[in-house]
């Protein structure tokens, strides 16, 4: 058995310290925070409660996967439902889309309400289908720095069939080729964000993303987002993980091109191994001064920001739903603020997650806590107060028309989250909330390792290394550095 320190209990930090404590490892998870889970934490304000980060939970089975491992009951400890509709989707000439999980619901609701012909929809998520049968084995749950992934049967198909896979045109060019409707483009546009980047810019290989909410589901933990994270922090801790919060880790000891150990505020302590969790910018930066840097992977582009504000709402609201989006007027000049110019389009699309749909606990009664986010640039110094302001202002003006209320009357309690408080939080590096964007074609190439090549003993996880950004990838990162270990 090894002595491993993992750094950061982010849900990849959680992921690789319960995995590496069921391989017969001594494992000691060091959190700076004085709670678990990184983004995916929550907010209390008064009496409403709200997950703090991520709202979609997709692949279930990666968490599931986790108490198997450690020989635990399914569903003892952590469930989830099948969300349906998925989502609501409020067009600015008062269109309305319900995203019914059964495809042919949604394809028929498409047809009625934008006019895209529902066969093209339906194409749309065969096509999803196809990709993530092509691609996911090899760019979501494999090492890319292991010849024998490039050799496998997966990527041999993958190579067959190049021309397939949208390497060679952006995803809005794709589904502006696919879609007769406007409306249709921006809807399935919209998936380049679950990462972070531009439909104008992403390949449209990641037209694979909507496979993962339309096809395998999406899913809501009971109890909310959060519950993730306390089902795991549990099982580590029932497995006899040891953890340390408030406690900040400083340098990743090595001599001689092996890891020693970690250095706190006032003390070293030797370790065999050691995993960060850290975003792997600040991983270098700061706990790793003297190693030289691959800095260009380190420099690649990050993914988008977000600006959130955690609202308690005096009032209830029908026509919303779990996961609610009010589109822009222009997707290609929202985009183009957030990448090309680094600020805030005056008329962003607006996200509204309400857990109290579904766990009525996180808000008084009539009431409604709601999670609204927008799609910000990552952090470059730009001026956040007034963008904040400005952004706040016409978001409550575009949601009061919508949904004919006075939202700024309504508002009870207020949080706000900006870009750079998710990296004075969590480590991110510029608040970017998925690592490198995926903005080009390399992108998948241009992330760094689960495993340091110039350190032996040192291993990376979490959405800022491969194979990316989002709680899936990141519990994949985890599993990645587990199967190094062995
Ligand atoms: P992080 O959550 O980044 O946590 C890292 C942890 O390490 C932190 O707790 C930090 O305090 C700790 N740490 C860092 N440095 C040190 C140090 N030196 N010493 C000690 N501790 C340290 N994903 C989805 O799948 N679905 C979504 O809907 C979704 N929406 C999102 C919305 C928002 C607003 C945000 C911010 C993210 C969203 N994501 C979503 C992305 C998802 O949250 C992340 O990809 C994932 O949670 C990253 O986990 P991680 O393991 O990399 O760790």
């Amino acid at each position: 058995a090894k002595r491993v320190a993992v750094i950061g209990s982010g849900v990849a930090g959680l992921a690789a310290a319960i995995r590496l404590k069921c391989a017969g490892h001594e494992v000691t998870v060091f959190e700076a925070n004085d709670y678990p889970g990184g983004k995916l934490s929550e907010v209390r304000l008064g009496p409403y409660r709200f997950d703090a980060g991520p709202s979609l939970f997709t692949l279930p089975e990666l968490v599931d996967e986790l108490f198997d491992l450690a020989g635990e009951p399914k569903g003892k400890y952590f469930s989830y439902e099948k969300v349906d509709p998925t989502c609501r989707y409020f067009y600015p000439d008062g269109t309305k889309v319900s995203a019914f999980a059964a495809h042919d619901r949604f394809a028929e609701e498409m047809e009625k309400q934008t006019g895209e012909p529902a066969h093209n929809v339906l194409k749309a998520i065969k096509k999803s289908a196809y990709l993530y049968s092509r691609l996911s084995a090899l760019f979501m749950f494999s090492s890319l720095q292991d010849w024998r992934t490039f050799f496998s049967k997966q990527a041999l198909k993958a190579y067959l069939s190049i021309h397939q896979l949208g390497f060679f045109r952006t995803m809005d060019a794709a589904n502006r080729k696919r879609f007769r409707s406007e409306k249709a483009v921006q809807l399935f546009d919209r998936y380049a964000t679950y990462n972070g980047s531009s439909p104008f810019k992403t390949p449209a290989t990641m037209n694979i993303i909507p496979h993962l909410e339309m096809s395998i589901g999406a899913y809501f933990p009971t109890g909310g987002m959060h519950t993730i994270t306390l089902a795991l922090y549990g099982l580590a801790k029932r497995l006899g993980v040891s953890f340390h919060f408030q406690t900040s880790v400083e340098r990743i000891l090595h001599k001689k091109g092996k890891v020693t150990g970690i250095q706190l505020k006032d003390t070293s302590i030797p370790f065999d191994r050691v995993v960060s969790n850290m975003d792997i910018v600040n991983s270098y930066r700061k706990l790793l001064p003297d190693l030289k840097a691959p800095n260009f992977l380190l420099n690649q582009p990050k993914s988008s920001s977000a600006l959130i504000f955690y609202w308690g709402i005096k009032g209830s609201f029908e026509q919303l739903d779990l996961h609610n989006i009010f589109f822009s007027q222009s997707y290609e000049e929202e985009f183009d603020h957030i990448f090309e110019k680094g600020t805030i389009y005056t008329d962003p699309t607006i996200y509204i997650n309400i857990t109290a749909k579904k766990n009525p606990a996180d808000a008084p009664k009539d009431c409604e806590n709601w999670f609204t986010m927008i799609n910000v640039p990552n952090n470059t110094g730009q001026d956040w107060e007034n963008l904040i302001q400005s952004a706040r202002a016409s978001i409550i003006q575009k949601l009061s028309e919508s949904l004919n209320c006075d939202l700024e009357a309504l508002i009870e309690v207020e949080e706000v989250l900006d870009p750079i408080k998710i990296e004075s939080k969590t480590s991110s590096a510029l608040g970017a909330l998925y690592g490198n964007s995926s903005n080009n074609l390399f992108a998948a190439f241009l992330r760094h390792a689960n495993v340091s090549q110039r350190v032996k003993g040192l291993y990376f996880c979490g959405g800022s290394v491969h194979p990316g950004g989002g709680i899936p990838m990141s519990l994949s990162s985890a599993k990645l550095v587990a199967k190094y270990f062995q």
